[in-house]
């Protein structure tokens, strides 16, 4: 592990994916799902490598149950967030 080495937690604004990326002095970054070029406009998390991993497993988890709700198909399980410290 490199001490230094800073991730942010952004999200697509095209796919709506949370995914973590090397904070870079450019103010542009690719979407790893679909690819979509964008500009930096909103940090959701920052820390170290694996910090940045879960909270983005969290956040996409998150998501997941949001769209639960538009498609109330199946009933979800209640998802434990109290220890999640969301920066949006
Ligand atoms: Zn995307």
């Amino acid at each position: 592990f490199k001490m230094g080495q800073e991730f942010n937690v952004l999200r697509c604004f095209s796919c709506q994916t949370f995914q973590v990326h090397q904070v870079k002095k450019s103010k542009k970054w690719n979407c790893k799902m679909c690819g979509e070029k964008q500009s930096l406009l909103k940090v959701y998390g920052q820390g170290s490598g694996a910090d940045c991993r879960r909270h983005v497993q969290k956040l996409n988890a998150l998501r997941g149950e949001v769209l639960e709700v538009h498609h109330p198909r199946k009933r979800a399980k209640k998802q434990k967030v109290k220890g999640l410290h969301l920066m949006i």
